[in-house]
């Protein structure tokens, strides 16, 4: 068995990659070494790279991976669905992983929330078995982690944001209660809003608007199912409630998803709806994202306000699904737009933070 295996290591926020090689021991009951095959850069790893929130250093980044499996520990003998798993296998895995059952995995059915939980490429690079960051070679997939088999079908450039983005995606539209004909608003068309819109469509909704200060991600939004797409920058507020109001007749939209990350889109966010319409916060994950909203409006509309923060581990079994019966109808390999060598990742974190690319992958 391979003894090593490089990892791109920062030691501050800002600070250079460096590849470091760590050791790599034969993985314990419940574990699964895997080689990556593709690693993709969410704008989650740029807020930890860049010091947004905190993140232990000298750390590991990339929890949107997906890999091949090398050794299996003890106990480990399916994936999440009762498939098989085997030496080799091409799989998925949940971005995160859970100590054990607690009052939110038994009673609540909060387990992507049960407290000790912990995410790939979020821990320190000290901590064992060091690799469980999605930028390297090497990836040890931990106990109480959800995994899937990945069909062959998929490529890898539409498997490996399944993981994080289309996961997501999946749990805030379900939240949402996105249905058949509805109208639905959605701020920032970045990855998450391009995947947001073709489930909405997927969901059956008869109407997607979305909104970007990016002409090219308005522009390519078209091909996700977006049938308007506005510059929120290019109007005030009140031009832009009103366009939105004569789209979604008779008065509003019936849910607006929030994945742009800025706190100050609330509310027009909240004057989009129609009474009765529900609102979905997904973006604004930095602390102190304050804002200034009339919670009158909330009250008299009759607003269902909810936040998403991790999905729940059935949302990868649907994400999956979903990519595989939309992946002829949406062009999910192309939004995979930028490939880099594990030397490259520092390139490709600095592309992605700059939005010169949709999602930079790394291919070690
Ligand atoms: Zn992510």
């Amino acid at each position: 068995m391979v003894e090593s295996g490089r990892l791109a290591v920062y030691d501050a926020p800002g600070k250079p990659f460096e590849l470091r090689r760590f050791p790599i021991r034969p993985p314990r009951a419940g574990e699964v070494l895997v080689r990556i095959r593709m690693s993709t850069i969410c704008r989650s790893d740029i807020h930890s790279y860049l010091g947004h929130r905190p993140n232990p250093c000298p750390g590991v980044l990339g929890h949107e991976i997906i890999g091949n499996i090398v050794a299996m520990g003890e106990g480990i003998r399916q994936d999440m669905r009762g498939d098989p798993l085997a030496v080799g296998d091409r799989i998925t895995w949940s971005e995160y992983f859970i100590p054990g059952d607690s009052y939110y995995t038994e009673v609540l059915d909060l387990p992507q929330k049960s407290p000790g939980v912990d995410k790939y490429g979020h821990m320190a690079v000290a901590t064992d078995p060091h690799h469980h960051g999605g930028f390297g070679e090497y990836c040890y997939v931990l106990p109480r982690s959800w995994i899937l088999k990945l069909p062959e079908v998929l490529t890898d450039e539409e498997a490996t944001p399944i993981n994080c983005g289309v996961a997501t995606m999946i749990c805030v539209s379900g939240r949402a209660e996105i249905g058949m004909g509805d109208a639905v608003v959605v701020q920032g068309l970045g990855l998450l809003g391009l995947y947001g819109a073709a489930i909405a469509k997927a969901r059956g909704a008869r109407l997607v608007i979305g909104m970007d200060t990016v002409a090219a991600r308005r522009d390519l939004s078209a091909r996700f199912g977006v049938d308007h797409a506005f510059d929120p920058a290019a109007m005030s507020e009140a031009e832009l409630v009103k366009k939105v109001q004569a789209l979604c007749r008779p008065e509003g939209a019936d849910a607006v998803i929030e994945v742009c990350g800025f706190p100050e889109v609330i509310p027009a966010g909240i004057q989009f709806l129609r009474t009765g319409g529900r609102y979905v916060l997904a973006g604004v994950v930095n602390p102190e994202s304050f804002v200034c909203i009339d919670a009158n409006l909330l009250l008299r509309k009759l607003i269902t306000l909810r936040g998403v923060h991790n999905y729940h581990p059935r949302n990868l079994v649907e994400a999956l699904d979903f990519v595989v019966a939309n992946r002829r109808r949406f062009p999910f390999h192309d939004l995979v737009d930028g490939k880099y060598k594990l030397e490259e990742v520092g390139k490709a974190m600095q592309d992605a933070a700059e939005r010169r690319v949709l999602r930079a992958a790394i291919v070690p």
